[in-house]
């Protein structure tokens, strides 16, 4: 084991953490392409640092430590971007220019290693560190914990290392010549420093993985093009909501919506100006619908929501207001032009015991009849009869 090897093993798993990461770049995760250029450049950084001694030291000194610091900051800015942060990095490059000025006045105006050593290891201490703080603040909530807490405690666990280096080197306690000696402690520093990046390239992998398992939920839950409930996940929350509400005893009350003549919106208007119709109405409903109320787009125009804790006479006054509130607003298109337009609603209450099927059935006979006396209505079952 001595320094050279060890150098040679990081640039070797850099490559790999490269190959990997960069298999990532298709999914447009941001801050995954920040990862593939840290771990290039930590590459190029090892390189430089292992030729101590057979190049100059402008290469082998300046440009290996302001690499390496480069380094450490574009893993940080990947993870700024990849927890969706935005603007200049100014403190971590203020950092690398302090670096660069710093190997050079301690190289060759008053040549000190542990000054250097000192001055690099805190601006690491501090890039690492700051990696921690970021993930755990940043973590989207509902997200699990593990890939975030990987990255908060190997970057914690490097942040400590290398303040200790810092002040060992700082304090005088350690002296030193040259970066690449073959005792034990400086093995163990540089073995500390060097693989820094590798081990947070596992955690990177672990987040962009996690990122995209996210996707791929949101993707079946979510209607792409109007951001409500897919008709699955309605389902499966509205049944859910049955269930809890036959336990508990608690009303709750479904509502089956259709918009008014939208095919003669398209018509009119074309297909791309419905799609818009489509969203602007599911943000007008977004607007009125409670915490707690599931609202979906069960297919073409038509949505259902379900209101708990809600009798079937408050999930009408509910949707009349929702009426109230496109009537007053309409969807203005990008030409300015305004375009009024209506939706019918069948409403009934849960039976404790029944199925969703059988519930909904009742709110589809009451929809029908409210298309069927005029539209722009909302009808309630039971009062018209139906079931
Ligand atoms: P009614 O008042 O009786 O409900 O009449 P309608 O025209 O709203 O109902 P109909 O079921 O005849 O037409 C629904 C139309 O919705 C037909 C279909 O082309 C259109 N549609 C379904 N999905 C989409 C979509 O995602 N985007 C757009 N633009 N149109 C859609
Ligand atoms: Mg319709
Ligand atoms: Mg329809």
């Amino acid at each position: 084991m001595n320094p050279v090897s060890i150098l040679g093993v990081t640039v070797l798993s850099g490559v790999m953490a490269m190959a990997v990461l960069g298999s990532l770049l298709r999914a447009a995760i941001p801050g995954v392409g920040c990862w593939v250029v840290a771990n290039a450049l930590s590459i190029v950084a090892l390189i430089c640092f292992a030729s101590q001694g057979h190049v100059h030291a402008l290469l082998s000194i300046l440009a290996a430590n302001v690499l390496l610091a480069a380094t450490a900051l574009t893993g940080l800015e990947g993870f700024r971007r990849f927890l969706g942060r935005t603007g200049l990095p100014v403190a971590g490059l203020v950092g690398l220019v302090a670096v660069g000025a710093g190997i050079a006045y301690w190289t060759w105006v008053t040549p000190n290693f542990n000054a250097r050593v000192a001055l690099v290891s805190a601006f690491h201490a501090g890039i690492n560190a700051t990696i921690a703080v970021i993930v755990l603040r940043k973590r989207p909530p509902e997200r699990a914990k593990y890939s975030y807490c990987f990255v908060a405690v190997t970057a914690s666990l490097f942040s400590a290392g290398h303040a200790v280096r810092g002040m060992t080197y700082g304090l005088g306690l350690l002296s030193q010549a040259r970066l690449l000696e073959s005792s034990a402690i400086n093995i163990a520093f540089l073995a500390l420093g060097i693989l820094a990046l590798p081990t947070l390239s596992i955690g990177m992998v672990m987040l962009a993985h996690d990122r995209m398992a996210d996707r791929l939920r949101k993707l079946a839950s979510i209607d792409d093009l109007t951001g409500a409930f897919a008709r699955r996940e309605f389902f499966a929350r509205a049944d859910a909501l049955l269930r809890s509400a036959a336990r508990t005893g608690t009303p709750v009350t479904f509502a089956a919506i259709d918009i008014d003549h939208f095919k003669s919106i398209n018509d009119q208007y074309g297909h791309a100006a419905g799609d818009k119709v489509l969203m602007h109405f599911v943000s007008i409903v977004m607007e009125v619908v409670r915490t707690g109320d599931v609202f979906g787009r069960l297919g073409g125009e038509e949505f259902g929501v379900v209101c708990p804790a809600t009798s079937a006479g408050e999930a009408v006054v509910l949707l009349n207001r929702l009426r109230d509130r496109l009537a007053a607003s309409g969807y203005q298109s990008g030409s300015g032009a305004v375009l009024h337009y209506t939706f019918s609603v069948g409403v009934d209450q849960y039976r404790a015991g029944e199925p969703l099927s059988a519930l909904m059935a009742r709110a589809d006979a009451a929809l029908y009849l409210a298309k069927a006396s005029g539209r722009n209505r909302v009808v309630e079952a039971l009062q018209a009869g139906v079931g």
